[in-house]
């Protein structure tokens, strides 16, 4: 259940309906929220005089439902717009890691002549086996604040643990919590306490509900700039790395109030299989798509065999704009 409380009450009175309901309280820039577990359906009686109004929610998907904001949430950075009114799907495109200084300035200068405003790279790598490239760690963000004032790219790169998580928050345009970091609570409440947008990265094992719960922790610490991001699932399936759920991504659309972004290369895993991908996510309507680049695939530290080459993704952005003309999204 969500309480929207009064205007003119006081922050203990606050603390009081959120201790008796044993909920989360929050400030929304408007008013005082509480977020009750959903097994409450109505607000305890001798809290009604402080509460203007409540909803009542079937699951513990609440502030990221439809059923409490029936429009997409509209997620901002740079000039760019995700959701909301907008009609965009936004391109965040870039390596999968930041490797070098000449790597990623080449990277970007490639990704800033295609247009793109939003540029990945990860400078803290999460990978499956401790003897495989980490990541540069902070020599990495520092590049990538470089990357922002030379080509005027928005950054988008990944927070893996709490321990370079403020760091990561500095410089980032955009926090991608990713697949594996995504059920660590103490990183979804550090960003929670920032207003800056979140991307959210399913787990490969995650249910919807539990994926859209992650998003919730965010929410209801009061940042409401948080974005969803299929990356593929677990299944039997063993040719490709993932299963790219757009079962999934169409019950986001439907159920939630948050944008969504599809990311087809690490569902994938071979570039071969991209190019397809991101055409069919262009088509499905969603609100981005995140695409790995590389300048050299092959020589990658990390995902070298899906990052696309530079004609490639150029041969590709055209296809998508093709697709966008048709389906009422505009690349961005
Ligand atoms: C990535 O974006 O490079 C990444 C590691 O993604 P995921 O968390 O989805 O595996
Ligand atoms: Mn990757």
């Amino acid at each position: 259940m969500i309480l929207h409380l009064k205007k003119n009450i006081s922050e203990l009175q606050v603390k009081q309906v959120a201790e008796i309901h044993e909920g989360v309280m929050f400030y929304d820039a408007k008013r005082w929220v509480v977020v009750t577990s959903s097994s409450i359906k109505k607000p305890l009686k001798e809290t009604q005089e402080f509460i203007e109004e409540f909803i009542e929610t079937e699951t513990d998907i609440q502030l990221a439902g439809k059923k409490y904001l029936t429009e997409t949430r509209s997620v901002k950075w740079g000039n760019i717009e995700i959701g909301g009114n907008s009609n965009n799907t936004v391109m965040m495109a870039g390596p999968c890691a930041v490797e070098s200084e000449s790597q990623i300035m080449e990277s970007a200068e490639f990704i800033a002549s295609m247009g793109i405003k939003t540029f990945r790279a990860g400078a803290f790598k999460p990978r499956t086996s401790p003897y495989t490239f980490q990541g540069l760690g902070m020599q990495g963000l520092e590049l990538l604040d470089k990357v922002r004032s030379r080509f005027g790219l928005s950054i988008i790169t990944e927070v893996k643990n709490l321990s370079h998580a403020q760091q990561v928050l500095d410089v980032a345009d955009i926090i991608q919590i990713g697949a594996k970091a995504m059920y660590d609570v103490s990183v979804l409440e550090l960003c929670g306490a920032s207003k800056k947008p979140v991307l959210i990265k399913r787990g490969f094992g995650t249910t919807l509900q539990e994926f859209v719960q992650a998003a919730e922790f965010v929410l209801c610490k009061g940042n409401p700039n948080v974005i969803l991001c299929e990356r593929g699932i677990r299944t039997f399936e063993t040719k490709t790395r993932f299963t790219f759920d757009l079962c999934g991504a169409a019950y986001l659309k439907h159920y939630t109030n948050l944008p969504v972004v599809l990311d087809p290369s690490h569902a994938m895993g071979y570039s071969y299989g991209v190019p397809d991908l991101a055409k069919a996510s262009m088509a499905f309507g969603c609100d981005g798509i995140l695409i790995e680049v590389h300048p050299t695939p092959s020589k990658a530290k990390s995902d070298a065999s899906q990052q696309l080459d530079f004609p490639t993704f150029t041969k590709l952005m055209g296809d998508l704009k093709t697709i966008g003309g048709a389906v009422g999204k505009q690349l961005v």
